[in-house]
C-alpha cells in the first residue's frame, strides 16, 4: 500500500494513496539525544491528539524546524524531561516531525504515556482550525501507523483534554475536529477504570471509588500488555461473602499495605471477593507491590480468603477466569500470558495449598519460573 518514494536519513517521503507523507527524522530537524529512552510495547491502543499552543503554527519548513527545537528544549530543559514530549509533531508545512517515534514511551498525557501515539498538531488551534494539508498529514500518519503495526487497527482516539484535567488542549476548534475523526472515542478509559469493554462478560468490577479506596501516595505507571499473571491469597483478611464484608476486606488491606508496609497503595492489582465482585486495586496499569521481580510486568490477583485447605466457591474462581480474560481482550494482559502462584516467585506458601493446586490446572499455568526470588535469573526465552 506504501512506497518509499526516497529513504534519505533525513526525510522519508511516503506515498500513502494519492498523498505523499513525508516524515522528518531526527536528524532532519537537528534533534539533541534523549537524555533516556523508555521502550514502548506496539501496537498501541491509543493516539492523544494535541495543539502546541506555544509556539505558533509554522508554515515553512525552517519555522517548523525551529518550532520542533523549540519544544525540545521547553521539555529538556524547562520541564526536566528524558526528550520532546510527543511521539510526533506535525507542521503546517504538511511535514511529520519525528518526536519519540513509534516505539518510546512518550510524555504528554500521564496515564497514556505507555500506550499511546501522542501527536502535536503545531500551532493554537482555539479559535481556528490548522490547514487541510496539515490535517491530512496528521490522518496520513496515523493510517501509516496502524498499517505498519505501531497503532493497533481498534485504536482508540482522544484529544488531551479529555485524559488530563486542566488543559484545554488541543484547543476547542480543533477538539471539535477530531470528533468527526475516525475511531474518535467520548468514552475515555482512564486507569482506575471503571468503563472496560466488557464484551461478553457479567462480570462486576467495583472502581475504587466503590469500596472508599484512600488516594495512593504515588502512582508508577506499568506498560502494557503485561506478560504475567500472579494469583494470591489473603489469607488475613478471611473470606468475605457480601459486598459490605468484601469492602471492608479491601480497605483492610490497604490501611495495612499502606500504614503498615508503608507502601504507596494497596499492593494488589485487583483483588476478588466471595461475593464474586472483582475489586479495583492498582488496576491494569500501575506497577503493583505483590510479588518483587514480578511487580512491574504483571497484573497480582489476590483471591480474598485463606485458601490453604479449602477451594474458593465456585463464582469467585469464575470471576478471577473473567478478570484475566478481560485483560487479555483489553490488551492489559499479554495473550500468551504465563500464570504463576505467589509461591513459585517468593518464598511463601501463598496462595494457600489448595487455591495453588487449583491453579495448577488453569490455562497458561506454568512450572516454568523465569526470574526466582533468591536473585538467580535464568537466561530469559
Ligand atoms: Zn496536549
Ligand atoms: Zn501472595
Amino acid at each position: 500500500m506504501y512506497s518509499f518514494s526516497s529513504s534519505l536519513l533525513e526525510t522519508s517521503s511516503i506515498v500513502a494513496g494519492s498523498s505523499e507523507l513525508v516524515i522528518v527524522s531526527r536528524e532532519g530537524w537537528h534533534a539533541l539525544p534523549p537524555v533516556e529512552v523508555d521502550p514502548m510495547p506496539n501496537p498501541v491502543p491509543y493516539v492523544i491528539i494535541h495543539h502546541s499552543y506555544i509556539p505558533p503554527a509554522c508554515s515553512t519548513t525552517p519555522g517548523c524546524i525551529e518550532a520542533m527545537q523549540f519544544m525540545q528544549d521547553l521539555h529538556m530543559n524547562t520541564n526536566g524531561w528524558n526528550d520532546i514530549g510527543y511521539s510526533f509533531a506535525v507542521g503546517g508545512d504538511g511535514k511529520a516531525y519525528t518526536g519519540r517515534g513509534w516505539s518510546a514511551v512518550g510524555a504528554h498525557a500521564p496515564l497514556y504515556n505507555n500506550r499511546s501515539i501522542g501527536i502535536c498538531v503545531i500551532g493554537d488551534w482555539r479559535e481556528e482550525l490548522p490547514p487541510e494539508n496539515q490535517l491530512e498529514t496528521v490522518h496520513n500518519l496515523i493510517q501509516l501507523g496502524v498499517d505498519s503495526g505501531y497503532i493497533r487497527p481498534d485504536y482508540i482516539l482522544h484529544g488531551h483534554r479529555q485524559v488530563r484535567v486542566n488543559t484545554e488542549c488541543p484547543g476547542d476548534r480543533l477538539f471539535e475536529e477530531i470528533k468527526t475523526w475516525p475511531h474518535f472515542s467520548s468514552d475515555v478509559d482512564a486507569f482506575y477504570n471503571d468503563t472496560l469493554k466488557k464484551s461478553a462478560f457479567t462480570i462486576d468490577i467495583e472502581s475504587r471509588k466503590a469500596w472508599h479506596a484512600r488516594t495512593p501516595i504515588e502512582v508508577e505507571p506499568m506498560p502494557n500488555p503485561v506478560p504475567y499473571v500472579i494469583i494470591h491469597h489473603s489469607y488475613r483478611p478471611p473470606a468475605c461473602n457480601t459486598t459490605s464484608e468484601c469492602i471492608e476486606a479491601m480497605q483492610f488491606m490497604q490501611n495495612l499495605h499502606m500504614d503498615t508496609n508503608g507502601w504507596n497503595d494497596v499492593g494488589y492489582s485487583f483483588a476478588v471477593g466471595g461475593d464474586g465482585k472483582a475489586y479495583t486495586g492498582r488496576g491494569w496499569s500501575t506497577v503493583g507491590a505483590h510479588a518483587p521481580l514480578y511487580n512491574n510486568r504483571s497484573i497480582g490477583i489476590c483471591v480474598i480468603g485463606d485458601w490453604r485447605k479449602e477451594l474458593p466457591p465456585e463464582n469467585q474462581l469464575k470471576t478471577v477466569h473473567d478478570l484475566i480474560q478481560l485483560g487479555v481482550n483489553n490488551s492489559y494482559i499479554r495473550p500468551d500470558y504465563i500464570l504463576h502462584g505467589h509461591r513459585q516467585v517468593r518464598p511463601t506458601e501463598c496462595p494457600g495449598d489448595r487455591l495453588f493446586e487449583e491453579i495448577k490446572t488453569w490455562p497458561h499455568f506454568s512450572n516454568d519460573v523465569k526470574v526466582y526470588y533468591n536473585g538467580t535469573t535464568k537466561p530469559k526465552s
